[in-house]
């Protein structure tokens, strides 16, 4: 078996001519632990004793009741460690950096999850670490940036364009560039040029093939549907891949609305209209772009679901139609967000609420004896500065003008 390149129309690997080596190295370092069993269960094992795994499906009965029609389950990726499916990708990609004998990772970062997932596998394993990040997002998001430079990783505030992700992307593939002999970039997401579209997905295909052993074993059958949020791909890939041959099951994937599909201020590269085919950061997929190819500012109150492009694995099975995709509203996530915690007793982060918004439109329309499931991507804990300020709770406010006084005196 080898590394598929291209998903239909949409993925390829467009690097830079003196990165060719090192994608070689990567990819033939991939595909022996992709052949090797022993790498599953090594890799297995480290998750159920560093992370959450298994996660548990949980049967949401109280919202299962209030919407009166499916039974609706959630997939717990929030109880990884560091409270996200990111763990996942990461912890597997640090297998591979030590059967590799690499002894530095670099990573970008948005908003700083993926930047603190890998600052602790690097810890774990003993190995250096730097990770780019924006210059707007560093300042945006200082408890993460906090956490990494205390697991002893250097954080890079890149100056270059918008000063977000994207350019932190750029930055990290000039360090590879510089540094690829004993270097590895931990990406992401299931995006970026081959081999790492199809790597991430495997490694996060964990999530699937749990929740449908779960759900047969709770519910008696496979669900009807799954619903997970899409920001990059890599959390809806690792529990769809498990359903796409299975007939009686539909595959949701939902992007950010933002302000809505007419406003230009969202993140909907599959289901809006402001999304085109191009090739950047190494690979083609529908990326928000302009006529001219400049990439366009998007938004969503979720962070991680912020990004211009989308994995080329998730265009292919858009284009043939095997995942319907669909928009949530930023509206509409905080008052999914509001239910869940009031009648579940689960904070879900605010990408994850996306997935939840859609779910509870679709779930009364099905009979009580079937199953959904939400992919709970991660935890809210890192949303509190968001929620409470899209709650405009006064006491929060009067709390951090207190905290920051302290700091003034
Ligand atoms: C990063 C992140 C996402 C988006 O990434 P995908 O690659 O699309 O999964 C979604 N949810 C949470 C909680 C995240 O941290």
């Amino acid at each position: 078996m080898s590394t598929r390149k291209y998903f239909g129309n949409w993925g390829g690997s467009y690097i830079p001519e003196a990165l060719h080596e090192t994608f070689r190295q990567l990819d033939i370092a991939y595909q022996q632990i992709r052949n090797d069993p022993a790498f599953w269960d090594e890799y297995t094992a480290l998750m159920s004793t560093y992370s959450g795994r298994p996660t548990p499906l949980t049967h949401a009965e109280n919202l299962s009741n209030h919407f009166g029609g499916a039974q609706i389950y959630i997939k717990r990726e929030d109880l990884n460690h560091t409270g996200a499916h990111k763990a996942n990708n990461v912890m597997g990609q640090g297998l591979l950096v030590k059967r590799m004998g690499k002894t530095r990772v670099i990573a970008e970062t948005g908003a700083g999850q993926h930047g603190i997932a890998t600052a602790t596998m690097a810890a774990k394993f003993g190995l250096e670490c730097t990770v780019y990040m924006g210059e707007e997002d560093v300042l945006r998001q200082r408890p993460n940036v906090f956490w990494m430079e205390k697991m002893g990783t250097t954080v890079v505030p890149v100056m270059d364009g918008s000063k977000t992700l994207k350019d932190a992307i750029n930055e990290a593939f000039r360090d590879w560039v510089t540094n690829m002999d004993n270097t590895h970039y931990v990406f992401g997401t299931a995006c970026g040029p081959a081999p790492y579209p199809e790597m991430v997905s495997w490694l996060q295909s964990i999530i699937g093939q749990e929740a449908a052993e779960q759900i047969v074993s709770q519910h008696g059958k496979l669900p009807a549907r799954v619903y997970a949020c899409v920001g990059g791909g890599s959390n809806s890939l690792g529990i769809f891949q498990r359903f796409l041959e299975e007939e009686q099951t539909e595959l949701v994937g939902v992007e950010a609305g933002g302000h809505g599909l007419d406003s230009s201020q969202h993140a909907a590269r599959l289901c809006g209209n402001d999304a085109s085919a191009g090739i950047a950061q190494g690979y083609k997929t529908m990326f928000l772009q302009n006529d001219d190819g400049q990439m366009l500012d998007t938004h969503s109150v979720s962070a991680g679901l912020d990004y211009i492009g989308v994995s080329p694995i998730l265009a292919d099975l858009w284009e043939k139609k095997a995942v319907r995709f669909e928009a949530a509203t930023d509206q509409e996530v905080i008052e999914a967000l509001d239910l869940t915690m009031r009648k579940e007793g689960i904070i879900p982060a605010l990408e994850s609420a996306h997935a939840l918004v859609q779910a509870f439109k679709e779930a009364p329309e099905l009979s009580k004896d079937e199953a959904i499931i939400i992919n709970m991507s991660g935890r809210g804990d890192k949303d509190i500065f968001t929620i409470a300020h899209a709650y405009d709770d006064p006491s929060w406010k009067e709390f951090i003008i207190d905290r920051a006084a302290q700091y003034r005196k």
